[in-house]
């Protein structure tokens, strides 16, 4: 093998076999989704659930703690664990406790509630954010944050970095092509407004080109992740975090922190951890146990900038808002995850196990002669196909072998253990054990060897 890159015939017959492996192993998906098929787009609930790694889905029976159980009788270590969303694995039982107590006694209802206050208080003793907002989703978040930014600041412009993802929020799929010039990300559907005008995109760890993007101060807020994970992992390099806040500063345009997944650096985030202060604050995914719930915080400033604008402008919709967002059961999760599941200990708990983890993929990547590497921080780590650590999202976009990666997930999820799909990012949970680890490095050795003698 080369010690990157393989051959692509040699990676089609790899993946031919375990095709077959997975196939035969599992009649009663290969059955559901012939079913499926009159229902569902692609066979599938969610359309793009048809670009996993499997020939056809895997049909989850049930999950509990780092497990999953699908309809054909297997147990899989969890190390997607929904994609963040059951970060501390599925169903914690303060969280199934939770759900028992208070199910019968409203999930949502227009009004606010006690819990509501619990839920600020206890956010902000964590993220040392005052004021909050709730949504549905981390994408309602990020959407509703960008309306913000830009009625309160008159600026139409923002900032984000090449390769990001901040859910389904149109602004923010522009990326930059080999000439380092913006477009419209081509995947995305019907979409009829050229994006680039209004949206900037700059090179994760970039400053002359931040500097550039902010410098005719018509920037209402530059929105990004403290550590890209979405496009591969990309790591801030040394002061680049520190220089993107004092830059905003400077242009007056606000600094908004995605920490939908890098809430896995620590119970406060990466931002808490590493004393950065942006003046908002996104959460998703977890925070309700893997039910819809999502937040945004910010700075009493900002929060009476937000005050100030919305009480200028005619009364009526402000298109900011769901529904369903701030619901009774919604908040009573979030305090039983805050309070309860969000802990200390569950974090030293991920950290020993993704370190582990780390370890372990870093050793047989070395024993098979590979030159990847394996990007690591806080709970996460990722195997990327490229010698060094990315930059930049360029430079992790050209580490992606889409015919390698699927493959190899499948061979993992054939030898028991699932990783995020459309790219090797994996996650620990307080519920996995060191033999679970353990279970994922030599997986991960088999599959290498199977790839060599395919
Ligand atoms: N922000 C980040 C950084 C994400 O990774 C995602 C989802 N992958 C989102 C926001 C959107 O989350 P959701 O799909 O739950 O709205």
């Amino acid at each position: 093998m080369s010690p990157t890159s393989l051959p692509a015939d040699h990676v089609a017959r790899f993946h031919a076999i375990e095709a077959a492996r997975f196939l035969a192993a599992h009649p009663r998906c290969v059955a559901l989704h012939q079913q499926a098929q009159r229902h569902f787009l692609f066979g599938v609930p969610l359309h793009w659930m048809a670009d996993a790694p499997s020939p056809v889905p895997l049909y989850v029976d049930k999950a509990q703690g780092a497990r999953l159980f699908d309809v054909d009788g297997h147990a899989i270590i969890d190390f997607c664990l929904g994609d963040t969303g059951a970060m501390f694995g599925h169903s914690p039982a303060a969280i199934a406790r939770t759900l028992a107590e208070h199910g019968a006694f409203g999930a949502t209802t227009m009004l606010p509630s006690t819990v509501a206050l619990e839920v600020a208080d206890l956010l902000e003793q964590r993220f040392g954010l005052p004021m909050w907002q709730f949504t549905a989703t981390a994408s309602d978040a990020n959407r509703f944050v960008l309306r913000w930014a830009r009625a309160l600041t008159g600026r139409q412009h923002i900032v984000v970095f090449n390769g990001c993802y901040h859910g389904t929020v149109d602004d923010v799929f522009v990326d930059l092509d080999a000439q380092g010039a913006a477009h419209t990300r081509p995947s995305l559907l019907g979409q009829v407004h050229d994006l680039t005008t209004t949206t900037r995109v700059v090179e994760f760890n970039d400053l002359d080109g931040l500097r550039a993007a902010l410098a005719a101060g018509d920037v209402a807020c530059v929105l990004t992740e403290p550590v890209l994970t979405n496009i591969g992992m990309v790591l801030p390099e040394p002061g680049f975090l520190e220089a993107v806040r004092a830059l905003t500063r400077e242009h007056d345009a606000l600094l908004v922190m995605d920490e939908t997944h890098t809430i896995s650096c620590g119970p406060g985030g990466y931002c808490r951890a590493n004393d950065l202060q942006p003046d908002v604050l996104v959460l998703g995914k977890p925070i309700a146990g893997g039910t819809p719930g999502a937040a945004y915080g910010f700075t009493t400033q900002v929060g009476a900038r937000m005050q100030a604008v919305k009480t200028a402008s005619p009364p009526g919709h402000s298109g900011i808002g769901t529904t369903l967002s701030a619901g009774l059961l919604t908040l009573r999760l979030m305090r039983t995850m805050l309070a309860d599941v969000m802990t200390e200990a569950a974090y030293a708990q991920m950290f020993t196990i993704a370190n582990r983890v780390a370890d372990g993929l870093e050793r047989v990547i070395a024993n098979h002669g590979l030159r990847w590497t394996v990007t690591r921080i806080g709970a996460r780590c990722e195997v990327q196909f490229a010698p060094k650590r990315p930059r930049n999202g360029s430079e992790a976009r050209a580490a992606f072998d889409d015919a390698l990666e699927p493959a190899l997930q499948l061979a993992l999820l054939n030898r028991g253990v699932l990783l995020t799909p459309f790219h090797n990012m994996l996650l620990a949970s307080p519920a996995h054990t060191e033999a679970d680890a353990d279970a994922l490095i030599n997986a991960f050795d088999d599959a290498l060897t199977g790839l060599k003698n395919a």
